[in-house]
């Protein structure tokens, strides 16, 4: 039980990623709050956490929106008093080439998978700095790293969330607050699960290791990154595609 005692803040764990990582945190002994839009989603998952024995609310909560998520920060340190560990989880694509991608779709990623994370490392790190303490992990991807036709808005966002991490790690290393970024490659979820035969099998020919992630590979450094083994580690950036960027 690595985070006995210890209180877990996920995004977006309706579903995908961020609810193996939910899930992952409270089998280590974690409290969780959970984080997303869909609250009938939150709810079960809400109920499968408590099944483990641990303390589990949700909240539902669009991380775009400054003012929700400080309410909702409020909220979680009211209910749990404390946030230990965050996971900027909660994210969307809208892909498109540049000349036809809409200004909406450009605002909507970056509102969502950047401003979410800065929203949410900003009101968590308030309680973090006032104790001394704290590990901040924010979902990155392969393609803020390589890049990808279609995906201008997604792999700004994602450069946006490494260097944002890079900042936010020499800001708060003085408090013994680390931050780091995941670079997951193609993971199974909902969101590849739209991907065309034809194309999947494409992807499937350029990574080394010859198949898809599982949520479970990314949860699996959520949890590494979150321990006392990585208390040295800040500001990084682990890329998790089985060998596709080599
Ligand atoms: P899913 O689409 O399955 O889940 C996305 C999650 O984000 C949902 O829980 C969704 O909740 C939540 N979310 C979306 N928008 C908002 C919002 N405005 N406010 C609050 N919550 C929101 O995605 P994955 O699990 O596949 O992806 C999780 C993260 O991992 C994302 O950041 C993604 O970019 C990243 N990633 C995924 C890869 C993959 O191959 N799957 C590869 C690399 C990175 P709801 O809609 O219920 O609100």
């Amino acid at each position: 039980m690595k985070f006995k005692n210890e209180t877990v803040l996920i995004t977006g764990a309706t579903r995908g990623i961020g609810k193996a990582i939910a899930l992952a945190f409270a089998k280590e002994g974690a409290d969780v709050a959970l984080v997303g839009r869909n609250e009938a989603a939150l709810q079960q998952i809400s109920d499968e956490i408590k099944a483990l024995g641990r303390e589990c609310s949700f909240f539902g909560c669009d991380v775009a929106n400054s003012q929700n998520v400080q309410e909702t920060v409020n909220k979680i340190l009211d209910k749990h008093s404390r946030i230990d560990i965050l996971v900027n989880n909660a994210g969307i694509t809208r892909d498109n080439l540049l000349l036809r991608m809409s200004e909406n779709d450009w605002d909507d990623v970056i509102g969502t998978n950047l401003k979410g994370v800065f929203n949410f490392t900003k009101a968590v790190s308030r309680a973090m700095l006032k104790a001394k303490k704290g590990k901040i992990i924010s979902i990155a991807s392969i393609i803020g790293i390589t890049g990808n036709a279609g995906q201008a808005n997604y792999a700004a966002s994602k450069a946006g969330i490494i260097g944002f991490t890079k900042s936010v790690a020499k800001e708060l290393a003085s408090r013994g607050i680390t931050a780091n970024a995941i670079a997951p490659g193609y993971i199974e979820t909902e969101m590849t699960g739209q991907l065309k035969d034809e194309l999947r099998e494409g992807i499937l020919k350029m990574i080394p290791l010859g198949r898809l992630g599982t949520v479970e590979d990314v949860a699996n450094i959520s949890l590494f990154l979150a321990s006392k083994e990585a208390d040295y580690i800040t500001g990084q950036t682990i890329v998790v595609d089985g060998g596709m960027a080599i």
